[in-house]
């Protein structure tokens, strides 16, 4: 891959690309953004297709495609980018299955081509902090509190409460690609899920998690939070207790604040694409969805009020 700008096409015009895609694309000089593919909208200055497939028969020398649909339809969009021998940038979740996302990184390999399941949330500014902190301590337990208010963040979205959307797991699963970066491998061994009566998604979920040294780990996962929002992860370890708070931009180490930053979550995503994809290399860490798998698997279902928009 030459040092020139990446050509990349992006998919699925809505929220997330508005508010980050497009600005940190713009930004950054190690791509150019050509095209688009939207079936209800369009990004201004560029080449505009309803489709992925219309988009790369149009202009052959895309390098690269960022698809940002919601994740049930994510996993064919990203074979047709493979097939044609594009690099493919999936937002998170990266499908709405373990397997489609494992035969992706096949195809990936198989094509030469690279392929990136993004985690925004690890790119918060003090994970890394968190990260380094916790790999000097003994750990003695963790939490995961994560509740936000649904009808703030996702506003009139129909696909979170359907199959594949995952549900409060859209959101919780930012903090378990956290989770997964700075704690010690763990399993969920037991798992509540709280399921509308009127919804195929759950708007809460609590989950027990066991290291392999036997420490617990807790994730509360809850969509009805209002007033302020809970973004944090806590661990009680022989060097003290650590918050991480804001959804990963800011450690503070027995109340004391030890690392905050200004956020550039998808300034960085971009900046780790186009290494991966000069390097020759794929980049899909599957943990954060097996984790909400396993949860599914093993989690009790319980159904809770109705919840309309
Ligand atoms: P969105 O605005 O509801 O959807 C993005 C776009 O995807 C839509 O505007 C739509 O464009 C297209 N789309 C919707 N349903 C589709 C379908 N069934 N088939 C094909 N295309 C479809 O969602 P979003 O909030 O941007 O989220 C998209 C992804 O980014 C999700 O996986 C989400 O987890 C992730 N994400 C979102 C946020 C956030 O703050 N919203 C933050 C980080 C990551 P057309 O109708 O024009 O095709």
């Amino acid at each position: 891959m030459p040092s020139s700008p990446i050509k990349i096409g992006i998919v699925g015009v809505g929220k997330i690309v508005r508010d980050q895609h497009l600005p940190a694309l713009a930004a950054n000089p190690d791509y150019r953004l050509v095209a688009a593919a939207s079936r209800h909208a369009e990004v201004d200055g560029i080449a505009n297709y309803p489709s992925i497939a219309a988009m790369l028969d149009a202009i052959p020398e895309l390098d690269a495609v960022s698809l940002c649909m919601p994740p049930q339809v994510r996993a064919d969009a990203a074979r047709v980018a493979l097939e044609a021998g594009k690099h493919v940038f999936l937002e998170k979740p990266p499908g709405a299955t373990v397997s489609e996302v494992e035969h992706l990184a096949e195809l990936a390999a198989a094509k030469g081509v690279s392929l990136f399941a993004s985690w925004h949330s690890r790119y918060a500014p003090a994970v890394e902090a968190a990260r380094t902190f916790l790999a000097s301590t003994r750990l003695k337990s963790a939490g995961i509190n994560w509740k936000e208010d649904v009808r703030r963040w996702h506003p009139g979205q129909q696909w979170i409460w359907e199959p594949g959307g995952f549900g409060v797991f859209d959101p919780g699963i930012n903090a378990l690609s956290i989770a997964t970066h700075i704690l010690p491998r763990m399993f969920v061994t037991a798992a509540t899920l709280d399921f509308p009566e009127n919804r195929d998604a759950p708007i809460a979920a609590q989950i027990a998690f066991r290291t392999l040294d036997g420490v617990a780990v807790t994730a509360e996962f809850d969509w009805r939070q209002t007033g302020p929002q809970s973004w944090e992860i806590t661990a009680d370890t022989d060097a003290g207790s650590m918050l991480l708070s804001g959804g990963g931009s800011q450690l503070a180490v027995d109340g004391m604040i030890v690392d905050r930053q200004p956020e550039a979550e998808y300034p960085m995503l971009y900046r780790r694409f186009a290494e991966v994809v000069r390097a020759g290399v794929s980049d899909v860490d599957l943990s954060p969805l097996k984790h909400v798998a396993d949860a599914f698997m093993l989690g009790k279902r319980r159904a809770v009020e109705r919840f309309d928009d």
